[in-house]
């Protein structure tokens, strides 16, 4: 089958951190998918069709793309920071094991972006220097529960956390109620980065601790990291404070 689906990640925002391999993918694609907002980042090409949609269709999208690349078609669905951390790119599989056989048979490309706990972290310094873990607060796919406790495993075993997705319009108290269950198990001086919109003109990013850490630093648009009991802050004169884990050291919390 001659079809192929490129599944590419912008990275954060700024078009000099999208990988030049990401920027061949997208301008080979005769047509692109992707949610609105998304796609309006990609430069537009003569010949190249355009197919957005919103945010909350991935598995359709997805099916979209992939019905469009086995018509033969050289096909780009593209994703904010990397497509594979809580984006398209899992929705593509899932699309592909549940569709038909012909799916299997396409040529499929997942090209990996910046992420953007990854883009936050740059700003701040080194605060994922040591283990770390990711987490959704996103209970569309997963109940609330599974959440809470994924949270207390994560603070209880020492990692540093970062959140995606901490708070939109249809979760509004959900990013509050991590802090709280966070605050049970580590110092109320542990550091908290909030990083919103980073490598766009509106970028925001703060240094806060996990005491005065709440909801109205955070959006939508906004990657949150939460220290460990090793995480520190480097004061500096007319700068920024510094955050970063140091390499060594594994305190385990009671
Ligand atoms: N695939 C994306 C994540 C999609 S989930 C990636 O790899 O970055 C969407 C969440 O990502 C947002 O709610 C926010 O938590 C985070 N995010 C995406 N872009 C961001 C940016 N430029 N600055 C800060 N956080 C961002």
């Amino acid at each position: 089958m001659s079809g192929h689906l490129a599944v590419v990640g912008l990275g954060p925002g700024d078009a000099r951190t999208l990988t030049p391999e990401a920027g061949d993918a997208l301008a080979a694609a005769q047509a692109l998918y992707g949610y609105g907002p998304y796609l309006d980042r990609v430069a537009v090409r003569a010949g190249q069709s355009r197919h957005a949609s919103d945010n909350r269709e991935e598995r359709m999208r997805a099916a979209a793309a992939l019905s469009h690349a086995a018509l033969g078609a050289r096909v780009a669905i593209v994703s904010g920071g990397d497509p594979g951390v809580f984006a398209i790119a899992a929705a593509v599989c899932e699309e592909i094991e549940a569709g038909p056989e012909s799916w299997r048979a396409l040529d499929l490309t997942i090209v990996p972006g910046i992420t953007a706990m990854l883009a936050v972290a740059a700003r701040t310094g080194a605060p994922l220097g040591h283990d770390f873990c990711a987490l959704s607060l996103s209970d569309n796919l997963k109940p609330w529960e599974l959440i809470e406790r994924r949270l207390d495993a994560a603070a209880s075993g020492g990692f540093v956390i970062a959140l995606y997705n901490p708070v939109s319009r249809a979760r509004p108290w959900q990013f509050r109620a991590a802090i709280e269950r966070l605050r049970r198990h580590l110092p109320l001086s542990t550091p908290v980065v909030f990083g919103r919109a980073v490598g766009r003109p509106d970028e925001q990013v703060s240094v806060v601790t996990l005491d005065a850490a709440d909801a109205t630093n955070a959006d939508m648009a906004t990657l949150v990291i939460v220290g460990s009991r090793e995480t520190r802050v480097i004061a500096r004169p007319g700068r920024p404070p510094l955050v970063y884990t140091p390499r060594a050291g594994a305190e385990i919390s009671a």
